[in-house]
């Protein structure tokens, strides 16, 4: 039975001192076998769950979580969405990822709260106006709703903005009113939630350790709740995939690198859209409780530290005060760090690999929260029919052999 939020529910619950809500999900023990289990616990593992039982009828699915839901990137980004990357293959993977976010909160009857407030890409130079100018061109022809904006109309959008008297002027940027922001968590407990009720097993704090292979195939996962077989398993890990991926011994071409972020104290409301500069590396959008949220650059150096070097977050700063000097005497309440999986070529890795039944979802770096759906639902697709679908087939592992790259440099580059 789905479970409802609605009016009633609230009032009923309220009454009752909010003691009667039913548990989201189950906490299962493993079973021995599974027809498909999923490691990682984030927004894409447990989408890919989810639209695995929905779309596809699979019913005895595990998603295996060694810490709790959310707790990887999922819980850590700054939740900027938007569709407006260069070439073909990400502008049709991450637009069909808009349009599944546009209906989201009504599909797993579960408030993200998404809010298409609109995202800036801000250019300072020649470069950035050629580069981003052409993006927009490209995106236009993908259907993808981005415009040019001048400096202008972007004074008009973010009258706080410090335009011009700054050693980067902003000489325009790039709009996507469609783009926007959502919470995080919810996104990870609405799909754990519509997961559960289809069946699926949602299995926290349990590691996985090996994925054991034999002549080729996968046999299932080693974990510290002991083995649980399976002849399909995706692994949805983030920083962490490589990792996972030597134990079955395969090298994957990622890299990962703590991503920074910090929020500032509350305050009332002076950005309602989402600014991004790749050039001066900033960026920065609003909370619904009024704290700034502030998006830093990778380190330098791969690691394993969910923290990141301090020298990253001085340079972000030192930007976001060039920009908007009325944010000068702020206090920083929160900052924290997230371990990303960067493809050399920005783009990420959903595959099939050399094993048999071993598929990957990866190499999101430093931009796949916007991709979850998208992700999850093609992804789903790949593992129930041993098949790329259409839209993720450009994204397979061979093509760092072929050399058919899918180079988002200028779209990603560490910004999102
Ligand atoms: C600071 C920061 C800011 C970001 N900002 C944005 C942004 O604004 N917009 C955007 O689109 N993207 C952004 N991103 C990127 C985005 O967060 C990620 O690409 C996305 O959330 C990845 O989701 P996921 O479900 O694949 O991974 P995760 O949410 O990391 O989930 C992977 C899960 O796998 C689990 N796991 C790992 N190893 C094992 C194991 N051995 N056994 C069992 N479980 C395991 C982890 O505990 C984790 O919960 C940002 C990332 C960071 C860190």
């Amino acid at each position: 039975m789905k479970k409802k939020y609605s009016i009633y529910s609230l009032v009923k619950n309220s009454l009752s001192d909010n003691q009667n809500w039913k548990k989201m999900w189950r906490n299962p023990e493993p079973r021995k076998f599974y027809d498909v289990i999923i490691v990682g616990g984030g927004g894409h593992g447990l989408g890919t769950a989810y639209y695995l039982a929905k779309e596809h009828g699979l019913k005895n699915i595990a998603v295996i979580e060694k810490g709790w839901l959310g707790g990887g990137n999922t819980g850590r980004n700054t939740t900027i969405i938007r569709s407006n990357y260069l070439w073909d293959e990400s502008a049709h993977l991450y637009e069909h990822s808009l349009k599944l976010w546009e209906n989201l909160s009504s599909e797993l009857n579960y408030n993200i709260m998404f809010s298409q407030r609109g995202v800036l890409n801000l250019a300072h130079n020649e470069h950035d106006v050629k580069e981003i100018r052409r993006r927009v061109s490209a995106n236009k022809l993908n259907g993808i709703d981005s415009e040019w904006v001048d400096p202008h109309q972007i004074k008009k959008l973010v009258p706080i903005m410090n335009t011009e008297n700054c050693r980067y002027p902003v000489l325009g940027a790039s709009y996507q009113p469609r783009a926007g922001v959502a919470r995080h968590d919810a996104v990870a407990w609405g799909y754990a939630m519509r997961a559960d009720e289809l069946g699926v097993d949602i299995i926290q704090n349990c590691e996985v350790k090996k994925i054991r292979t034999a002549k080729g195939k996968v046999q299932g996962v080693e974990t510290s709740k002991g083995f649980i077989r399976s002849n399909r398993v995706g692994v949805v890990a983030s920083g962490h995939t490589s990792v996972l991926a030597a134990t079955a011994g395969i090298k994957l071409p990622l890299q990962s690198k703590a991503l920074q972020a910090l929020v500032s104290e509350p305050i009332k409301p002076v950005i309602n859209t989402v600014v991004m500069s790749n050039a001066v590396h900033a960026y920065v959008s609003q909370s619904d409780k009024g704290e700034l949220v502030i998006g830093a650059g990778t380190d330098g150096y791969n690691s394993y530290t969910q923290r990141g070097g301090y020298n990253i977050i001085e340079d972000t700063i030192r930007a976001i005060v060039e920009l908007y000097p009325i944010f000068g005497k702020m206090k920083m309440l929160r900052q924290w760090g997230g371990i990303v999986d960067i493809t050399p070529d920005a783009s990420p890795i959903l595959s099939k690999c050399e094993v048999e039944g071993l598929y990957f979802n990866c190499g999101w770096g430093t931009g796949g929260f916007k991709a979850t759906p998208g992700s999850a639902n093609v992804f789903a697709h790949t593992i129930a029919k041993n098949k790329a679908h259409k839209i993720n087939a450009p994204f397979s592992v061979d093509r760092f052999v072929s050399g058919r790259l899918v180079d988002e440099h200028g779209a990603a580059a560490v910004a999102h």
